[in-house]
């Protein structure tokens, strides 16, 4: 029987790769549905390729030119953000990977859940908004949460035959980002052009600033608490800037389990997809000696203040991931439409984090509401740093 996906987000960096290893393993993978926020272009060409279904776009201006260029495929198409949220509930869909930018993938993930969905879990930020009430639906609905994102495919790969040992600790790598190194003044005057070359890893505008930024570390932090049931005190990050050990665990006896092998998102996504059977795969090997030296240093959080800020999240509890997720989206917008530098960006989510509501036992309408109250919020912010300037 081959597994029936979803994927949410399919035009996306992640969404891209699931295709090609669902394309290289016919066997055991056919695409069920599809959905796109705007891209109708590719996501016209991954219908005539990969015949799901249904696809979905999210906004509606494109529906009409979506009906007219797939008239002649057997799919149903949908539009709307009410169309992707139900599109999850369908009965032919055996896993759902969650592969949207940001807050988005919140409620659609929930959705598939609540429909007993197993997930494959690309999108962090849903487990970094709300991973109390992820984890809870998970087990009350008795579905898998499989990660994607490729140190906890490491961390959950560490762990396959110790389901009694108890964790000690887990150290995340981090490669560090294109600025690794730099001084408070090299970092003050960085583009956005330089923040969006990625040393090791190709992926989307969103991700590629959070890891220039090492919001993304923070974010992974948050996402890992969740996933392996965790105290921030046993969560370190290292940083490694070969990006060739994906994350580390440690038992109680002190022996420590890395995962291995070159930069390629492929692989933790095929593993979630097919967990816990590996398939045959062609990408390219790890060669010891393209690699002499595998370097690792402590990351510098005095530089890069984002990874603080989502430690004192995760410390503070609460709806503050939230915030931090909600401050971090406008700031990062922010960012990409030059309205605030790259420094700016962790001063702007500091303040939020003061300024907001915050809510010590949140419930679903509390993440909902308090999201919309922060990005107001960082969105006066911001407009009040663009007045001073001028
Ligand atoms: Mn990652």
């Amino acid at each position: 029987m081959r597994k029936r996906i979803a994927i949410l987000g399919s035009t996306g960096s992640i969404g891209t790769q699931t295709l090609e290893v669902i394309a290289q393993n016919p066997d055991h993978f056919e695409v069920e549905v599809l959905t796109a926020n705007n891209n109708i272009e590719l996501l016209i060409e991954q219908t005539k390729i990969f015949h799901p279904n249904v696809v979905v776009i999210s906004n509606v201006c494109h529906f009409d030119q979506l009906k007219e260029a797939l008239k002649d495929e057997p799919v149903k198409i949908y539009a709307g953000r009410e169309a992707l949220n139900q599109v999850v509930e369908m009965d032919t869909i055996d896993v759902v990977l969650t592969a949207m930018v940001g807050y988005s993938g919140l409620i659609p993930t929930i959705n598939a859940i609540k429909a007993g969905k197993n997930i494959a879990l690309a999108n962090k930020e849903t487990m970094v908004v709300a991973g109390e009430i992820i984890n809870r639906l998970a087990i009350e609905n008795r579905v898998s949460i499989y990660p994607v994102d490729s140190e906890h495919s490491a961390i959950f790969q560490c762990l396959v035959g110790e389901f009694n040992n108890e964790i000690e600790k887990i150290y995340l790598t981090a490669s560090g980002g294109p600025f690794r190194g730099f001084s408070m003044e090299q970092l003050a005057l960085v583009t956005k052009a330089d923040a969006l070359k990625h040393p090791n890893w190709n992926m989307g505008a969103k991700i590629t600033i959070d890891s220039a930024s090492m919001m993304n570390k923070g974010f992974e932090v948050i996402e890992a608490k969740w996933l392996f049931g965790l105290n921030p005190e046993q969560i370190d990050v290292i940083v490694h800037p070969q990006s060739i050990v994906h994350s580390i665990v440690q038992f109680r006896d002190g022996s420590m389990k890395a995962q291995m092998g070159l930069p390629d998102m492929k692989l933790p996504i095929q593993y979630a997809l097919n967990f816990p059977d590996r398939l045959n795969s062609s990408f390219r090997r790890f060669s010891f000696f393209d690699y002499p030296m595998l370097t690792f240093e402590q990351p510098n959080t005095k530089n890069f203040r984002n990874l603080a800020l989502a430690f004192e999240a995760l410390n503070q509890g609460g709806n503050m991931p939230c915030i931090l997720n909600a401050a971090n989206e406008v700031a990062v917008q922010a960012f990409l439409t030059d309205r605030i530098s790259f420094l700016q960006m962790p001063e702007v989510i500091e303040k939020i984090m003061e300024k907001a509501s915050f809510i010590k036992n949140p419930d679903l309408e509390d993440y909902i509401r308090s999201d919309k109250e922060v990005r107001i919020l960082t969105a006066a912010q911001i407009k009040k740093l663009a007045v001073q300037k001028n």
